[in-house]
């Protein structure tokens, strides 16, 4: 780990962050602090938007919404591109402004979420949802239709803002909806740029942007001007935003927490995938809805396995995000960074052997966490779970993949999994058992435009992306004609 972590600073920070609403870039009357993970010094003001000012957010969107709804598809995908385009044209001080707030490594993970995200927005701007004609008969016709829903409120966590953001506003403002959306009060600045930069070029109200407390997020599910809440975050505030919802039977999208297993079968080809599993745990510094959070390992190859990903992870090097040195960034806030003192204080309460890491040391400026490995810790433990949620994985040893398949499946989350194994159709077999939205086998994080994302059980309700994740953005509508 770097000794004393540098306090970065850059010129996109003096830049006046501001709401967005109705097309005007607007203050707040109060303001709230950002600050740097890397030092914990704070970086910016962001505007703490009222609840008057959420409702005229609303207000707008939904007077937006009477013509954005009804332009054609084409016109709106022009729209989508251009926006693309605008956010093209400022990206390295979006990846800037991502490392100063989030923390992740300017070079590495946040050049990747913003190009990607980019690259999201361009992509999906050419996907199209015909409408279907299921029957035309003597007597009528019968179309399928995916209309619009309304406004649609979006509320994002902090370990992807750009990413999982424009994830929702791509497609939601191509199907024809209108958007407010509220990123997390750790991570506001990214959001109000990418908001900032989309009134340059959607008509007014289209994207509006508020940032403030978690309230606006309560507000935001109670509110009966919003058709659809399209949420990431834990799992926790999940079920709080499907019971608030409930009042104005809201459309809910809810991609929440998980506890991913992979599971490495007897006849992988164990060493050539020690770097991949590494980067499947530890990218992001652990903060990852589908982070490897459990690796189990087969016991005929566990001790080596362990040995060869202790060598590897030895050789990253937590620091500053903005130092190119850096491989993994510190931890966004220091709630999550108190959550995992604890965690690592439970580790080692309990005398589980950890070959690598296992110490906080509290007296570094910002928060930073060593790359831990906990080798073999009972499958009670908390460190197996519950979901960490930063840079420590327990690597368990298994006997008989009945009993893994078991143990994978006995979490109350169900977001995604791996196996990996030397025979294909064995990996598959193994793999079409485990209870989740996603299985990978013998590879890992693969993400597309056309590929549906969701959670199983306690990860979440509906997808995103594809053809799936579409129609998640629209009400279906039938017509019938009589000929
Ligand atoms: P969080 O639930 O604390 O916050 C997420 C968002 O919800 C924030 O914008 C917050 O302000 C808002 N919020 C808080 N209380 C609210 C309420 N009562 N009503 C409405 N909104 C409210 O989550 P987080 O700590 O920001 O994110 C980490 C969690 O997100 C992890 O559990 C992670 O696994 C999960 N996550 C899931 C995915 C996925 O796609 N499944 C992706 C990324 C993160």
């Amino acid at each position: 780990m770097n000794a004393i972590p540098k306090t970065a600073t850059h010129d996109i920070l003096d830049h006046p962050f501001k709401l967005s609403i109705g097309g005007q870039l607007l203050d707040a009357d109060a303001t709230f602090e950002v600050y740097n993970p890397a030092s914990n010094a704070v970086i910016a003001h962001a505007p703490e938007g009222s609840a008057a000012q959420l409702d005229a957010a609303v207000a707008a969107a939904a007077r937006a919404f009477k013509d954005w709804s009804r332009l054609p598809w084409e016109t709106r995908a022009d729209y989508v591109t251009r926006y693309a385009d605008a956010l093209e044209a400022r990206k390295d001080d979006l990846i800037t402004l991502l490392t100063l707030e989030q923390g992740k490594p300017r070079h590495t993970m946040a050049t990747g979420e913003v190009e990607a995200a980019i690259y999201w927005v361009r992509e999906v701007a050419k996907r199209t949802l015909p409408v279907e004609t299921i029957e035309d008969t003597a007597e009528h016709v019968v179309e399928v239709a995916h209309v619009p829903l309304g406004v649609v409120g979006a509320i994002t966590p902090w370990n992807f803002p750009v990413l999982l953001g424009l994830w929702k506003v791509a497609p939601c403002l191509l199907t024809g909806n209108t958007m407010v959306l509220k990123p997390s009060p750790y991570t506001p600045l990214t959001s109000l740029f990418f908001g900032e930069i989309a009134q340059s070029v959607l008509p007014p109200g289209v994207l509006n942007i508020v940032s403030g407390g978690n309230d606006l997020g309560q507000q935001m599910t109670e509110h009966a001007d919003i058709a659809k809440i399209s949420f990431t975050g834990s799992t926790a505030t999940g079920k709080r935003v499907m019971a608030s919802g409930s009042g104005t039977l809201k459309r809910i999208t809810l991609e929440l927490g998980g506890n991913d297993a992979a599971v490495v079968l007897d006849d992988a080809d164990w060493k050539s995938i020690v770097p991949t599993l590494f980067w499947a745990a530890f990218g992001n510094s652990g903060q990852w809805c589908i982070a490897v959070k459990r690796l189990y390992v087969h016991s005929s190859i566990h001790a080596q396995f362990v040995e060869a990903f202790v060598e590897y992870a030895r050789q990253q090097v937590v620091g500053d995000g903005m130092d190119p040195a850096t491989n993994l960034g510190p931890i966004q806030n220091t709630m999550q960074y108190g959550k995992l003192l604890d965690l690592f204080a439970d580790v080692k309460k309990n005398g589980y052997k950890v070959p690598l890491g296992g110490t906080i040391d509290e007296s570094i400026p910002g928060n930073f966490v060593p790359v831990t490995i906990v080798d073999n810790p009972p499958e009670s433990s908390r460190i197996v779970q519950e979901e960490p949620f930063g840079p420590i994985l327990p690597i368990i040893a298994f006997d008989d993949v009945e009993e893994v398949i078991e143990r994978v499946n006995a979490s109350p989350f169900g977001l995604a999994g791996s196996v990996w194994s030397g025979d294909r159709a064995r990996g598959i077999e193994v793999a079409k058992r485990m209870e989740t939205g996603t299985v990978w086998v013998n590879e890992i994080h693969i993400h597309g435009i056309d590929i549906p994302f969701g959670g199983h059980k306690l990860s979440g309700m509906g997808v995103e992306n594809g053809h799936e994740g579409l129609c998640e953005f629209t009400n279906t509508k039938t017509y019938m004609f009589s000929k």
